[in-house]
């Protein structure tokens, strides 16, 4: 199929208006309506075949991670989307392939509002690119720099998930043969929206954890100036990570496992009930997790001792 013609596929499939989008897909760019009195947050992530996910995911769920991922950048700024833009480079026009991907990805967009105005279409590697705008009041959007010495670490919804996926399929040698439930979270990551919007106002610091715990809370550090005690043992867990690693395993994917896309964030520990509060209204569990110290390294600690992780951060597989 020729690319006008996946274009005209997209366009159909993009409906999802929005009285802000004054002119959206079939112009040279769009024309878009910034409300008065809000700032613009812009985020940008690509996703490349065999790096980012593994050969044999089906297009609708890289449809759902090429959006989620994006909006878990404007969740972790404490941002309410709006507008997105997709580039799709393809190795064949595959219209079928596109409609697939659409599918998750028009699912996503419409379960936050997010509409779809622009892109670009080329023929190449397979690789999406999409760019995301939102919206927070001003002054207000979550930077990673606000920690402050004294604050409580947090995390949201449970970690270790989508690493345990990937060491599954590297284990077992096909994406088929991974558990379900922990497939679902790599596949089908749920960025944390109403949680960041949510905590606008009341977290110092947050970002969305797609390295690895360790790694990207050390990017808050960096960035406050600070550093951070956690407590390994306190990681929230899902029930389909405990069925299938225990032991240090475990803790190695909860600590420095990627691609959960929950937030980590920390406050002031007057703010305690407010988090509880703000999450329960969001039906995200938070778990405090430790505590931001003077200094500059992340400390972690398992029954009283220091722990050292087996392996720091997220390395991407097939690098
Ligand atoms: P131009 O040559 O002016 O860049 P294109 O042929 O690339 O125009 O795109 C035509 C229209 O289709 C533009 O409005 C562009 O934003 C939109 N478009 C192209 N590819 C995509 C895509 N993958 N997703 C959404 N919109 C797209
Ligand atoms: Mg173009």
């Amino acid at each position: 199929m020729a690319e006008f013609e996946l274009i005209d596929l997209i366009r159909a499939r993009a409906t999802h208006a929005r009285d802000d989008v004054l002119l959206g897909i079939g112009d040279d760019a769009a024309v878009l309506h910034v409300p008065a009195g809000r700032e613009l947050v812009v985020a940008m992530d690509t996703l490349n075949a065999g790096v980012h996910f593994p050969a044999g995911t089906a297009p609708a769920d890289i449809g759902w991670k090429a959006l989620a991922v994006n909006l878990s950048d404007l969740a972790a700024m404490g941002a309410e989307p709006a507008w997105c833009t997709l580039s799709l480079s393809l190795p064949e026009g595959d219209a079928a392939w596109v409609a697939a991907f659409l599918d998750g990805f028009m699912a996503l967009a419409a379960r936050h509002r997010v509409a779809l105005v622009g892109g670009d279409t080329t023929r190449g590697p397979l690789s999406i690119s999409v760019t995301v705008h939102g919206f927070v009041a001003p002054g207000a959007a979550l930077r990673r720099d606000g920690a402050r010495v004294g604050d409580g670490v947090w995390v949201s919804g449970t970690l270790g998930d989508a690493a345990a996926a990937l060491a599954q399929w590297r284990a077992r040698g096909a994406i088929g043969r991974i558990d379900a439930a922990l497939r679902a979270r790599l596949d089908r990551p749920l960025p944390r929206i109403a949680l960041g919007r949510a905590l606008a106002g009341l977290a110092h610091a947050c970002l969305d954890v797609s390295d690895g715990l360790l790694a990207d809370l050390g990017h808050v550090c960096a960035a406050s100036g600070v550093g951070a005690e956690i407590d390994i043992d306190g990681l929230p867990a899902s029930a389909a990570l405990h069925a299938a690693f225990a032991g240090d395993a475990l803790r190695a994917l909860q600590a420095g496992g990627g691609d959960d896309y929950e937030l980590c964030f920390t406050a002031v520990p007057s703010a305690d009930d407010a988090i509880h509060a703000a999450a329960g209204a969001t039906g995200v569990a938070v778990a405090r997790i430790g505590t931001i110290v003077a200094g500059a390294r992340v400390t972690a600690h398992s029954a009283g001792k220091p722990w050292l992780a087996p392996r720091s951060g997220h390395v991407h597989f097939g690098d």
